[in-house]
């Protein structure tokens, strides 16, 4: 429940109803405006402490929030949260573009890789160290090896990059590496992983489960805000639906959803969610029509040699020719790319 101060409430009345909230066993979270101050209060007792508060000096009103999800929500936190990397701004006005290949497969190709999306125009790097293939038997990654690769990028081209934890065992290693955590699609409900990964106060990129609802993505990043990480940026992949054609369905409308439900960034990856790279362009340009905050697109140097996800992968040409269509775009919506 979030609990409305009066205007003129000093610290002492705030202080007092903090106090009271916290004795009945409540997670505080303070939000002090220029207004007014605000309490939100995470906990079981609800309709007691509701009445308890209620009457206490100095509260305006006491209002419950509707959602399971509570500090991911709008209503706890009105105003959007910027996830900051560097110079990178994930949900300021301007649309993040994220590129790279699926996997670090070797030096030469990353840093090729690296130098054809910086000069293309992008702000941010991707590349998977740590595979979670859908086979046993396909190229699983490099791991540490693939990350000193993404460092020594990272060193060349000045591109902060993202890349995936699988296992939270290897947050350590990965976030002394990466500038962005990322959570792959098949652990989006890990909460091993994202309960570890709230600790860390590394932004987290955090894909929409296959088959998850926009409310279990929600409570997904519930976990890692709750545990401490407001750093989240929400990516949606696209779902499994009966449609073969493509790889999985890009779920457009989960973007304004997400966007009217939770004060997090979300950014779209439409590589995955169509898996062929002939319709990345034109889905990359709906998702930034629906108020996308950013795009997280697979280039590779040669797709057709790439040891994973070559077939939805673009060339550094076709990813230049698409960020020219994205860019007026994005100032017609209202922003730039
Ligand atoms: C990836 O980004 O390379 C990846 C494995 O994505 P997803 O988890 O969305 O399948
Ligand atoms: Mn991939």
């Amino acid at each position: 429940m979030i609990v409305v101060m009066e205007p003129r409430a000093n610290d002492q009345l705030v202080n007092s109803v903090v106090d009271k909230l916290k004795s009945m066993g409540f997670d505080i979270h303070l939000s002090k405006g220029i207004e007014k101050t605000i309490i939100g209060a995470v906990g079981e007792r609800r309709a007691e402490a509701a009445q308890a508060v209620e009457a206490m000096p100095g509260v305006e009103k006491v209002v419950p929030i509707l959602h399971p999800f509570k500090l991911a929500g709008l209503q706890f936190k009105s105003e959007r949260t910027v996830v900051r990397v560097g110079q990178v701004e994930f949900g300021g006005t301007k649309i993040v573009n994220i590129a790279g290949p699926c996997a670090v497969e070797s030096r030469d190709q990353l840093l090729a890789a690296a130098k054809a999306v910086k000069e293309a125009g992008a702000d941010m790097l991707r590349g998977g160290a740590f595979k979670p293939r859908t086979s046993p038997y396909t190229f699983q990654g490099l791991e540490e090896e693939g990350l000193k690769i993404l460092a020594e990028a990272r060193e060349v081209t000045g591109l902060p990059f993202v890349t995936e934890v699988v296992n939270p065992r290897d947050i350590e290693l990965v976030a002394s590496y990466a500038d962005v955590l990322q959570v792959g699609t098949r652990n989006m409900q890990n909460y091993t992983l994202l309960k570890e990964l709230g600790r860390v106060m590394k932004p987290v990129i955090l894909k929409r489960g296959l088959s998850a609802t926009i409310e279990e993505w929600l409570m997904a990043a519930e976990y890692v805000v709750s545990a401490g990480n407001w750093n989240v940026v929400l990516c949606e992949r696209g779902i499994r639906t009966f449609e073969t054609f493509t790889r999985n369905t890009l779920d457009v409308s989960a973007i304004p959803a997400v966007r009217s439900l939770s004060h997090l960034p979300v950014i779209v990856d439409p590589s995955h969610a169509t898996g062929k790279s002939k319709l990345v362009p034109a889905v990359s340009l709906a998702a930034v029509a629906a108020g996308a905050d950013g795009l997280m697109v697979e280039v590779h140097p040669n797709p057709s040699e790439a040891l994973s996800d070559g077939p939805q992968s673009l060339n550094p040409e076709e990813y230049r020719e698409m960020l020219a269509k994205v860019k007026p775009l994005a100032v017609a919506m209202g922003r730039w790319a």
